[in-house]
């Protein structure tokens, strides 16, 4: 098991981690199972979404004695009202749930305290211009939580949450489907299948494009929710890519894009456990999902690179995903209120790389390889200009 920084916290946290939701319902045993199979396998990051209390005992009791192993990703905001699950942003309420999910979890503290399921500037302001937020800090200053995060599935809501510099991390809905579809589809059409005639594949939205580097600039990190858009890509037939993408693409895919720590895997076995862990050991090509959406409209037409490497070997051993991502970040940077220079932290992370765009001899072997058509050889005269 690999491991990343988890952004700004400074915590490592496992690059596959467990998405318990799916762990409702089931026997006690057959959780700690689960969650024995994960930590067995070095999954150290956990979210623990659920309002269903019995889960959480069950989850804490898996975890007895190995709370110091693993990073919870703990939710403020979800409630268990008659039976049901709710959503709440009353101080009470959370205070009441925070302090039944520290007890269920035999611990005395949440390593991320993530306020739940932010999809609207309506909701984002019950939260940031309420006693909500008070409470959430108060938490963190008394070191009950040692992070602050939020969740959501809305690029532009998401971003503005993150530029209030109050949250170090980012739960958001990730995948190549979300990425192409229309930014008026809402989330339950997406998660619903195969979309309409009418209903066309767009390219990768700004909104999206801009919230991924605006976390990186700000060194906030995303923790990936949906990486199959509910099991729907994996699929051809109910895809609204139209293809069939492999969990290891999928994960792939989630995991190379900017500012993404962790891909949050739901799985109900020791067996789901295990394939969402393959993912470590897979091939190049096995994790390779450029083919597989080349030929996907949306994808082929617009020519920005997708951080796939799939033009590589490189004569000059660059790697060019990594030249052109810092060089996207570089240029977002100069376009936004950031200001015009390179910002630091994105120069530091480019010169770290053992080659540069100025190894690059132009040779041309990379572009016909590219499933995107993307100018390789004139971005990375670009990049040489931008970090010169
Ligand atoms: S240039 Fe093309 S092949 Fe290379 S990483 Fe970008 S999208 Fe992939
Ligand atoms: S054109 Fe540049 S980046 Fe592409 S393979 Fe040749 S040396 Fe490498």
């Amino acid at each position: 098991m690999k491991y990343r920084k988890l952004g700004r916290t400074g915590m490592m946290v496992s690059e596959i981690g467990l998405g318990c939701e799916h762990l409702e319902g089931m026997a006690p045993a057959d959780v700690e199972r689960v969650v024995k199979r994960a930590l067995d396998h070095g999954i150290n990051f956990l979210d623990v979404f659920m309002p269903e209390p019995h889960v959480r005992t069950n989850i804490g009791k898996a975890l007895a004695g190995r709370r110091h192993d693993v990073i919870l990703q703990g939710h403020i905001g979800p409630i268990w009202q008659q039976g049901q699950y709710a959503r709440t942003r009353d101080v009470t309420q959370c205070r009441a749930f925070v302090e039944d999910f520290l007890h269920r979890y035999g611990t005395d503290y949440i390593d991320i305290g993530m306020i739940h399921f932010v999809d609207s500037e309506i909701d984002l302001r019950a939260v940031f211009e309420s006693e909500l937020i008070d409470y959430v800090q108060q938490l963190r200053d008394q070191g009950v939580i040692r992070a602050v995060g939020l969740s959501s599935h809305e690029p532009v809501v998401a971003r503005m949450a993150v530029e209030t510099g109050l949250v170090d991390v980012l739960m958001f809905s990730l995948n190549p489907a979300f990425d192409l579809l229309p930014a008026e589809i809402s989330l339950d059409d997406q998660l619903s299948g195969k979309r309409s005639n009418e209903q066309h594949l767009t390219g990768m939205s700004s909104e999206r494009q801009q919230l991924l580097e605006s976390c990186a600039m700000n060194d906030v990190a995303i923790t990936v929710m949906k990486a199959f858009a509910g099991g729907t890509l994996l699929n051809a037939e109910l895809s609204p890519l139209g293809v069939t993408l492999t969990p290891v693409q999928c994960v792939h895919y989630a995991l190379t894009r900017p500012a993404v720590a962790s891909a949050l895997i739901g799985c109900r076995s020791e067996a789901e456990v295990d394939e969402a862990v393959a993912y470590g050991e897979a091939t190049a090509s096995e994790r390779d999902f450029a083919e597989t959406l080349s030929p996907t409209d949306g994808y082929s037409r617009q020519a920005r690179c997708m951080y796939c490497n799939h033009c590589l070997p490189c004569p000059s051993q660059i790697n060019i995903a990594a030249v052109l991502k810092y060089l996207d970040l570089a240029e977002v940077a100069r376009k936004s209120q950031i200001g015009a220079a390179v910002p630091a932290t994105v120069q530091e992370h480019y010169s770290s790389l053992s080659k540069q765009a100025d190894a690059c001899t132009a040779c041309g072997q990379c572009e016909p390889r590219c499933p995107f058509a993307v100018p390789i050889i004139a971005r990375m005269e670009l990049a040489q200009r931008m970090f010169a």
